[in-house]
């Protein structure tokens, strides 16, 4: 299959120019009634992982042109847009990446985050990698919570994953001092490739069981164009659950709030709950409130999106707050997007931004 990476200066849309209404209309809505309730930022496009189904090596590679210092946001501007944004209506933000914890000084943009916006829900996802060391100044920085990705127990399939010969023991020793720094309850994400991973997913399950943390499972995704994704390599959620449920009987548990992302299931026996999350074989399109800025300032309304609009532009422009919040508004009263919902072989050939870009 041939791989292109998306020249990142192709991308960017026109910024829609502020509708009247959305001129001091406080929470706007898109197209299709949707909030926007979540922002995802990538503080970063560099990873120390090479997931073959996120960053494969062989286009992340030592020629790979990441983004120069000067393109990506500061955390003065990071805080801004986070503002901006919570006056549009904004109640959570995701720190990712990239890997977030190699951001140098994450965890003052953490503080910054929490002081300029208290009680807004602060959470990042990370590899885990780095994790056992910097947990407890997280938390003292003012992170509620973390997810951390582990897509296998056994340690040569996780390093094959990771394709940076990573152990997966370290990651283990992350998310227990995630959980003894209180960053609680940590979500642990396990994306499921037919054939690489899914001999693991009643492993996974045995072994978080009981421990308070949450394995949610992902289906393999065609985020971005150059991760070879398949239909044949998904495992369906119903499937995920089909084979937890035979070793450990689960019952469905009603969703935390309308949108959540992961589908709850509970183990009867009263150990906790699983989540899968089911973006191919279950679009979950219709409640996503999910907005991305990527690293370089980029506004992007759907994981799969081909373009984003400049928000960098503005801030360094001289915007005010109001200027830039009216732009917001705009793209979002615009937006349409459904990808999940109409993805076909065809649409999952296109182009689109990778996801270590725009942020996971
Ligand atoms: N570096 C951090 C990490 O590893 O969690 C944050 C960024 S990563 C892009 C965020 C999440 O996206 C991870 O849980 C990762 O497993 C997931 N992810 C990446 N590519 C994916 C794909 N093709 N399908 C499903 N999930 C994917």
């Amino acid at each position: 299959m041939a791989r292109t990476v998306i020249e990142v200066k192709e991308l960017r849309g026109a910024l829609p120019i502020p509708a009247a209404a959305a001129r001091g209309a406080g929470a706007p809505v898109d197209a299709r009634g949707r909030a926007l309730r979540d922002l995802r930022i990538s503080v970063t496009d560099r990873c120390n992982f090479r997931c073959t189904y996120c960053m494969p090596k062989d286009v992340f590679d030592a020629g790979y042109q990441f983004l120069p210092h000067a393109e990506v946001l500061t955390f003065e501007e990071i805080v801004r847009a986070a503002r901006v944004f919570r006056t549009l209506g904004t109640e959570k933000i995701r720190l990712t990446g990239g890997e977030p914890l190699l951001r140098r000084g994450i965890e003052k943009l953490v503080a910054m985050l929490r002081e300029a916006l208290p009680g807004i829900d602060l959470t990042l996802t990370t590899n885990g990698s780095a994790l056992q060391a910097m947990a407890p100044r997280l938390k003292a920085a003012g992170l509620d919570r973390v997810t951390v990705s582990l897509d296998s127990l056994d340690d040569a399939t996780f390093r094959a994953m990771n394709d940076a010969d990573f152990p997966v023991a370290r990651v283990l020793e992350g998310i227990d001092a995630a959980a003894a720094a209180g960053l609680a309850p940590v979500k642990v994400n396990m994306v499921v490739k037919r054939g690489m991973n899914d001999h693991q997913v009643v492993d996974v399950a045995r072994h978080f069981r009981g421990s308070g943390h949450i394995v949610r499972f992902i289906e393999f995704m065609d985020v971005g164009s150059t991760n070879g994704w398949r239909m044949d390599d998904v495992i369906p959620s119903a499937e995920v659950v089909r084979r937890i449920g035979e070793h450990f009987p689960l019952e469905p548990a009603q969703a935390n709030y309308t949108g959540e992302v992961a589908e709850r299931w509970r183990y009867l026996d009263g150990a906790g709950e699983i989540g899968v999350i089911s973006s191919v074989t279950q679009a979950f399109c219709s409640t996503c409130t999910r907005a991305r800025l990527s690293t370089d300032g980029q506004l992007f309304t759907c994981l799969f999106a081909q373009r984003g609009y400049d928000i960098k532009g503005l801030l360094r422009a001289g915007a005010d707050d109001g200027r830039i919040a009216d732009s917001v508004a705009a793209i979002w009263q615009a937006r349409d997007d459904r990808y999940s919902e109409i993805r076909t072989a065809e649409t999952a050939r296109g182009r689109k931004v990778e996801m270590s870009f725009i942020g996971g």
